[in-house]
């Protein structure tokens, strides 16, 4: 009985499969990290601690939220399908000009248009192992063919990366730093590669972690794009300026490449509270200030922390980091779980024996060190 009740279950998957694009059929779905309410509901818990998703544990700008509220007054209408005025705001602060900016639904979302926009069956992108787990699924959801090249110390390795650029090559993807492991890639180093990359190739900049990696207000990669007419530089409201649950992200290119992916952007990716709490975010250059030292001293502690524990770590130069627990890290995570503690086993990035926590407030980070010494014993 039960048997048979399986073997239709599965027969039904198998029907639907058969109609799903060839190139989906292969996809499997991002896992966020776990909600805090998931995890109190499960273990009937409270005061539950997350650091699974770079989040900024300052939260928003109050200015951000002040402008998100005022927003709300006009939900009835349609967004700002062009986005006027934040991406006015961006191109000023960047030094561009508004046909350069792009916004998506989360940086996510443009990295989805760029996989639109320029790859397909029969095309390749290349990017690095242990990179962003969006990449492959952004390539393979197009149809195209994701070309991992192996790390060098877990950071991308640029020589291994070039290799791999053939004919059929449209797309190449760097995280700056890299998500989960943290890595940097020295500004010079990886401006040389994009310059030696071949004029069929577009190239993804993301710097989603820039406020962290750069605090003196370094320009990044979008200074290059006069130079460089087939980049693309991808920053995102959801991790220093705190607006992860709004979804607001955007895109840096010459105007060529952002019209064209304006072509498959939908026409209003972004919320018009998002675009509203963005511009105010943008304007509160204290509150990263703030965010960002705070990094500093948080990731200090839970170096610290981790160093007692005789653990070893990536450098990170975001606002979390991968710590080798010494051991198959999948019972670790679920043992945090159990203390309340959610961080992120990154195992489905090739790294089994690490967990990934992000930097939170003091109180959070020595309760996530405190639980991981008890569970690992020591
Ligand atoms: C978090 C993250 C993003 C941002 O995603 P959003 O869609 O903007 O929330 C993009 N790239 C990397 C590498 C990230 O870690």
């Amino acid at each position: 009985m039960r048997e048979t009740a399986q073997t239709a279950r599965e027969a039904r998957t198998d029907w639907a499969l058969e109609l799903a694009a060839p190139a989906v059929r292969g996809l499997v779905p991002y896992e966020p990290g776990k909600p805090i309410e998931a995890l109190e509901r499960e273990l009937g818990i409270r005061e539950a601690v997350k650091l699974a998703s770079n989040e900024n544990p300052l939260g928003p700008s109050p200015r951000a939220l002040e402008a998100a509220r005022a927003a709300l007054a006009g939900i009835a209408r349609y967004p700002d399908g062009h986005g006027h005025a934040l991406r006015a705001a961006l191109a000023a602060r960047h030094g561009v000009d508004p046909a350069c900016v792009v916004l998506g639904n989360g940086s996510n979302d443009v990295l989805d248009l760029v996989a639109r926009a320029f790859l397909g069956p029969g095309t390749e992108a290349v990017m690095s192992a242990h990179a962003f787990a969006v990449y492959p699924i952004a390539t393979r959801a197009a149809g195209a063919e994701a070309v991992v090249a192996p790390a060098r110390d877990f950071g991308h390795d640029l020589e291994a990366m070039a290799a791999r650029v053939t004919a059929r090559t449209r797309v190449v993807w760097i995280a700056n730093p890299n998500n989960p492991t943290g890595t940097r890639l020295a500004p010079e180093r990886l401006r040389a590669f994009l310059e030696a990359l071949p004029p069929h190739v577009v190239a993804v900049v993301d710097e989603a972690y820039h406020e962290y990696a750069a605090p003196a207000g370094e320009a990044g990669a979008i200074a290059w794009l006069a130079a460089l007419p087939r980049l693309v530089v991808t920053r995102t409201f959801s991790k220093a300026h705190g607006l992860a649950g709004l979804r607001i992200g955007y895109g840096v290119a010459a105007p060529e490449v952002a019209e064209l992916l304006n072509r498959v952007r939908q026409p209003f990716n972004a919320n018009a509270v998002a675009q509203a709490a963005a511009q105010a975010a943008l304007a509160d250059e204290a509150h990263i200030a703030r965010s960002v030292a705070l990094n500093r001293e948080g990731m200090a502690q839970l170096e610290a922390g981790l160093g007692e524990l005789g653990l070893a770590w990536i450098p990170s130069a975001g606002n979390f980091l991968c710590v080798d627990v010494g051991r198959e890290a999948a019972p670790v995570y679920e043992a945090l779980l159990r203390e309340g503690v959610i961080v992120r086993p990154v195992a489905g990035y090739g790294l089994p024996r690490h967990l990934r926590v992000t930097v939170g407030l003091p109180e959070e980070n020595r309760r996530f060190l405190e639980a991981l010494g008890r569970v690992l014993g020591r």
